[in-house]
């Protein structure tokens, strides 16, 4: 099957789907990622404990030691599984190399799958909140550029935002790869996520423009994973109210001769109470994408910017 025909492929914590693996045969789930995310992807589901052959019910786990390379032990009788759990998870990452996942969804606070700000214990037993998950850790190094997050975070609307885009994007990315990655079907995709990029980064989008018209100095290979490289680095920052407004202004200069003076109007005062925070982002990105439409403005109309990711999933509806 190729990347193209394949739903988007998400690892996820297998407890946040309902499955009872946790330590005490009960789970956590999360229904927005079930219930929801669910319909557009395809879950990889990950529990590192029960894989690595603690099974359930089990004794808890917590992380000892230096929060840098901490151990994995068991709270009550001090069982050190460290070297099980990293034997295991280096072998476990191989395997998912084979998934083409586009993201991982980590849960919180996990010794094992925890991806950041999890207790590390000292030889008091006094916690500091320093550590990350022991499969967490490795998964992370093993595929720096994947789009991470834990469910804990993804109540955060913004960073809910950020990470589905992410996801989406990879997912068209990947798409835009298949076969292989011809110099003209880069330049093809990168002319379609230009005002995306821009929303989270103009130095990004000036770098990646540059490294666009310069195609023809690099290998396939070299050009492919540069660019993906800085594509996932450009979409980690944050897309804040002023560089939306600052590509809605950008989108609507390419309206300069179609729109009546009453349109204008509208847009202009649209975008200002986004700018006031008002309105949600998606006010005058509906209105953006009703002008694209009525006057079959060719250029934006491929703009990934305009429709990044489902509407269904309600993601710039917040403000
Ligand atoms: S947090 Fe991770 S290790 Fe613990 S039950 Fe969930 S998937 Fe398994």
């Amino acid at each position: 099957m190729s990347a193209t025909d394949e739903k988007i492929r998400l690892g996820v914590s297998t407890c946040l789907l309902g499955e009872p693996v946790r330590y005490n045969g009960g789970h956590k789930l999360d229904r927005w990622l079930r219930d929801v995310l669910g319909k557009y992807v395809e879950f990889v589901p990950v529990c590192p404990e029960v894989e690595c052959g603690l099974g359930v019910p089990r004794e808890t786990l917590r992380l000892v030691g230096d929060p840098a390379a901490p151990r994995l032990v068991t709270t009550r009788t001090g069982v050190d599984h460290t070297e099980r759990m990293t034997r295991w998870a280096e072998r476990r990452v191989r395997e998912l190399e084979n998934e083409n996942l586009c993201g991982y969804v980590f849960k919180a606070n996990s010794p094992s799958s925890g991806m950041e700000r999890i207790k590390v214990y000292n030889d008091k037993g006094v916690p500091t909140k320093k550590g990350v998950g022991v499969f967490a850790r490795i998964f992370m190094e093993h595929f720096p550029l994947l789009p991470v997050e834990d469910e804990g975070r993804l109540h955060d609307d913004a960073i809910r935002e950020n990470f589905i885009e992410r996801v989406f994007t990879l997912k068209r990315w990947r798409e835009a790869c298949e076969p292989r990655c011809a110099r003209g079907k880069l330049v093809g995709f990168h002319t379609r996520h230009k005002l995306l990029i821009l929303s989270h980064s103009p130095k990004h989008a000036t770098a990646m423009g540059r490294l666009v018209a310069h195609a023809k100095e690099m290998s396939p290979i070299e050009l492919r994973e540069t660019y993906e490289a800085q594509l996932m680095e450009a979409l980690r920052l944050k897309a804040t109210v002023r560089k939306h407004v600052n590509v809605l202004q950008h989108a609507m200069g390419y309206f300069r001769r179609d729109l009546t003076a009453d349109e204008k109007q509208e847009l202009i005062e649209v975008i200002g109470d986004y700018r006031r925070c008002h309105v949600p982002l998606i006010v005058p990105v509906t209105l953006l994408n009703h002008y694209v439409r009525k006057y079959d403005q060719p250029w934006l109309k491929d703009q990934a910017y305009l429709l990044p990711h489902p509407t269904e999933l309600q993601l710039r509806n917040h403000v």
